[in-house]
């Protein structure tokens, strides 16, 4: 089997043998809708077949898998969100790396681009280890949730406008039931940033009616019922920006030590 049957021992597996399938993209908006909590809806992300083109890619990928990880399991699933269950800090990315979280089940784990991203998260108190390698390796963020906003490898990074739409309801439910604790979001790239904006108006944030544009430390102030809220821009730590240097660790610890002072 190219994926890990659900329940089978997985670590941090959320789902069951009896977790209910997406199978479509109106199976999404039916299960994304009626999770009443983090728990159902982890466990409805991370078995959805709603998307044939990214199914097929993330369980091909799955079965061929990469020489240096050739005697691994690969997780083959969608990648549900994972962190804190009522965070203070959000962080958004855009979809989880073939051989990153498609193989270990866990967001920003296994890929380069999660190195550099952890390694910052745990120089700010975001993350009790310095890395992130595998499900069940002991790591944990603080205070601190990460969610991708389509949660399936896409072939070449790039999922397709149907793919991010039918995928929306998983990250507009999972904002709308953390939006109680979150005091900032930080946006990871710009696709991230433009992702966002539309399940943060869903999930009841007011918004300017206008999107400011991406950038490396934008801020814009929203709110939540009574609550104010940052949203903050950072630059993708992607290989090619941080071999090309257009993202330093430095840059990185700016922008999570920003979000904890916002936060606290
Ligand atoms: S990308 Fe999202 S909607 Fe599509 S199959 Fe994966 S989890 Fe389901």
């Amino acid at each position: 089997m190219s994926f890990v049957p659900p329940g089978t021992g997985w670590p941090d597996d959320p789902a069951t043998a009896a977790t209910p399938v997406a199978a479509d993209p109106a199976g999404v908006r039916e299960l994304a809708g009626s999770s009443r909590d983090l728990a159902a809806l982890t466990a409805r992300q991370s078995v959805c077949r709603a998307c044939p083109r990214l199914v097929a890619w993330r369980e091909e990928v799955a079965e061929v898998k990469r020489r240096a990880f050739a005697d691994e399991t690969y997780w083959g699933r969608p990648v549900a969100g994972w962190g804190d269950e009522h965070p203070r800090i959000l962080l958004v990315g855009l979809a989880p790396a073939a051989h990153g979280g498609n193989r270990t089940g866990r967001i920003f784990t296994g890929d380069r681009s999660g190195d550099w991203l952890f390694a910052s998260l745990h120089r700010t108190g975001l993350a009790v280890q310095e890395t992130s390698t595998y499900a069940g390796d002991g790591q944990r963020l603080v205070g601190t949730r990460m969610l991708a906003s389509v949660r399936c490898a896409p072939p070449a990074n790039k999922p397709l406008p149907e793919e991010k739409a039918t995928c929306f309801p998983w990250m507009s439910r999972e904002i709308a039931l953390v939006a109680g604790s979150v005091r900032v979001v930080v946006a990871l790239g710009g696709f991230a940033w433009q992702a966002m904006w539309p399940a943060l108006r869903e999930a009841g944030y007011a918004l300017p009616r206008s999107r400011p544009p991406f950038g490396h430390g934008v801020e814009v102030e929203v709110s939540y019922g009574s609550a104010p809220v940052t949203l903050l821009g950072c630059y993708h730590p992607s290989q090619q920006n941080t071999f090309t240097g257009r993202v330093t660790a430095e840059m990185l610890d700016d922008i999570f030590a920003r979000a904890v002072e916002l936060a606290v």
